[in-house]
C-alpha cells in the first residue's frame, strides 16, 4: 500500500487517480495486517487497488467524473466494493474515466483526460488510455495499483485494457451485482476486474460476483474459485472466429495478432472453425440506440435537487429554468449528445421506429451466439479493437461517430449479455500493446479464464 501510494504521488501527470484516499488506505491496510496476524486472510487481504469514479463509496467523493455530481458524497457503499474490502482489499482512492463512462478515450471527463502510460516508439506524442475505464486501465499499467474496478457497457473494461496491455474482463450481465454503481444503460452495465493478468483478474472476479438482492437482475448462482480452474488446457474445445468480424481496412498488425492467436489455441489442442454471426453489422446502430435510451432516463435524476451541482440561479428563475440551467452547466457535450439522442429515440414518433425496432434487432445478435454456441462452438476469438491506443484529441476532434467505430468488436457482447477478455497478447510495430478477445457462453467465465490463460 506504501508502495502504490507515492508511486500514485508521483504519477499525477497520468491523471489516473481523480480522488486520492491515503489515509482511508493506510487504515484499510492496517486492518488487514491484523487480520494476517489473526490467521484470517482472505484472497485480497492488504492488497491495494483503484476503485472506477462510477462506483460509489461510502463518504468518499464518486461523481461519475461528472461535474453535475460535484460534492456528491454516497452515504453507501456499492456492492461490489462492499465485496472487495470485505475480501481484505484497500482502497486507494477513485479512478478517472469518461464522464457517465460515456466515451472510449477517457476525454469527456470533467477532469480532463488520464493518459496512457506507453508511447510509440521513442515518439513523445500521448496517447489515450482507452475509455471509459481509462483511468483504471493507466493504473494498472503504469503499476499505480494491483488491480482496478471497471465497468463496461460496450467496451469500456476491454478496450482500455486492449490499449494499455492489461486483462480487462466483463463477466455474463447478472454476475456482480450493479447496486451502488452510477448507472448508464442498465440493461448492458457490468461491473468487472482490470488486472496484470489472467490470474489476478480471477482472483478479483471471485471477489466481485454474486447474487445481491438489491439488484434483481443479479443472478442466484454459486460463484466458483475461478483461480482454482485455471488450467490452460483448452484441448477438444472448439474455438470459433466469425467472419463477419473481418473487417474492410482493418490493419495488418491487427489481422496478424489474430491469426497469431488462432494458432497459439491452435497449437494447444484447441479446434478453431469458421462461424458466422450475420447481424454483427447492425450492432454498433443497436447499441447507439439504446445505451442512450436507457442513459436519457437514467440521467434524468440530476436535477439540481437532490445531488451534486445546482446552477446559480437569477431572479425570477423558476424550477424549469433550474432544471436547465443546472443540467447545461453539470453535463458534458457528449452527455448532452446522449440524453438527446435518447429522448429522440424513446419519444412517442419513434419509439417504434428506433427503440423498438433496435430491442429486436438485439434479439437477432443475441441469437447468432445462441446458434453458434449450439453448433459446439466453445468460445469466439476476435481482435479487442480496430487499433491500437490512439492520440490523444486524435478522434475528439472528429465527428463523434468516429468515436463510436472504436466499439465495433465490443458491443455485441454487451448486447446479448455475454462474458468477454481481452488479453494482452502483442504489439503493433511501434511497439504499443495490442489485445485479443474473447467471447463464452453465459455464466462460463471459468472456461473463459481458462482459454484466456492459454492465449497468455
Ligand atoms: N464507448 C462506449 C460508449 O461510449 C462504451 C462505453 C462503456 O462501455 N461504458 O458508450
Amino acid at each position: 500500500t506504501e508502495a502504490c501510494l507515492s508511486a500514485i504521488d508521483g504519477a499525477d501527470a497520468l491523471g489516473a487517480f481523480v480522488h486520492k484516499t491515503p489515509d482511508r488506505a493506510r487504515e484499510m491496510a492496517a486492518a488487514a495486517d491484523e487480520r494476517l496476524k489473526a490467521g484470517d486472510a482472505p484472497d485480497l487481504c492488504g492488497i491495494p487497488l483503484g476503485i472506477k469514479d462510477l462506483f460509489c463509496t461510502k463518504g468518499v467523493a464518486s461523481q461519475a467524473a461528472s461535474r453535475i455530481l460535484e460534492g456528491f458524497s454516497p452515504e453507501y457503499e456499492s456492492t461490489v466494493t462492499t465485496q472487495l474490502f470485505a475480501a481484505g482489499a484497500v482502497m486507494l482512492g477513485k479512478l478517472n474515466m469518461d464522464e457517465f463512462a460515456m466515451g472510449s478515450s477517457n476525454e469527456t471527463s470533467t477532469y480532463g483526460n488520464a493518459v496512457n502510460p506507453w508511447r510509440r516508439g521513442n515518439d513523445t506524442a500521448q496517447l489515450t488510455p482507452g475509455g471509459s475505464s481509462g483511468g483504471s486501465a493507466a493504473a494498472v499499467a503504469a503499476d499505480l495499483c494491483l488491480g482496478a474496478t471497471g465497468t463496461d457497457t460496450g467496451g469500456s473494461i476491454r478496450q482500455p485494457a486492449a490499449f494499455t496491455g492489461i486483462t480487462g474482463l466483463k463477466p455474463t450481465y447478472g454476475r456482480c451485482s450493479r447496486w451502488g454503481i452510477i448507472a448508464f444503460a442498465s440493461s448492458l452495465d457490468q461491473a468487472g476486474p482490470m488486472a496484470k493478468d489472467v490470474r489476478d483478474a480471477a482472483i478479483l472476479l471471485s471477489a466481485m460476483a454474486g447474487h445481491d438482492p438489491k439488484d434483481s437482475t443479479s443472478a442466484d448462482l454459486p460463484v466458483p474459485d475461478f483461480e482454482s480452474m485455471l488450467t490452460g488446457d483448452v484441448r477438444g474445445k472448439t474455438i470459433g472466429i466469425p467472419r463477419e468480424y473481418r473487417m474492410d481496412g482493418m490493419p495488418d498488425e491487427i489481422e496478424s495478432l489474430w491469426a497469431e492467436g488462432r494458432k497459439m489455441l491452435e497449437d494447444a489442442g484447441a479446434t478453431i472453425v469458421d462461424i458466422s454471426l450475420p447481424h454483427t453489422k447492425y450492432a454498433l446502430p443497436t447499441y447507439y440506440v439504446i445505451a442512450p435510451a436507457e442513459a436519457s432516463s437514467n440521467l434524468a435524476r440530476y436535477d439540481g435537487v437532490r445531488y451534486g451541482h445546482r446552477a446559480k440561479l437569477a431572479q425570477g428563475d423558476g424550477i424549469v429554468d433550474m432544471y436547465e440551467k443546472t443540467r447545461a452547466e453539470g453535463f458534458g457535450p457528449e452527455v448532452q449528445r446522449r440524453v438527446m439522442v435518447g429522448t429522440y429515440v424513446l419519444s412517442a414518433g419513434f419509439y417504434d421506429a428506433y427503440y423498438n425496432r433496435a430491442r429486436k434487432v438485439r434479439t437477432l445478435i443475441k441469437k447468432d451466439f445462441e446458434d453458434v454456441f449450439e453448433q459446439g462452438v466453445d468460445a469466439i476469438l476476435t481482435p479487442a479493437t480496430p487499433s491500437a491506443a490512439f492520440g490523444l484529441g486524435e478522434m475528439a476532434e472528429a465527428d463523434p461517430v468516429q468515436m463510436y467505430l472504436n466499439d465495433i468488436f465490443t458491443v455485441t457482447v454487451n448486447l446479448a449479455g455475454l462474458p468477454g477478455i481481452s488479453v494482452p497478447t502483442g504489439q503493433d510495430r511501434t511497439g504499443l500493446p495490442l489485445g485479443l478477445q474473447l467471447i463464452g457462453k453465459p455464466w462460463e467465465e471459468a472456461e473463459l479464464l481458462n482459454t484466456a490463460y492459454a492465449l497468455e
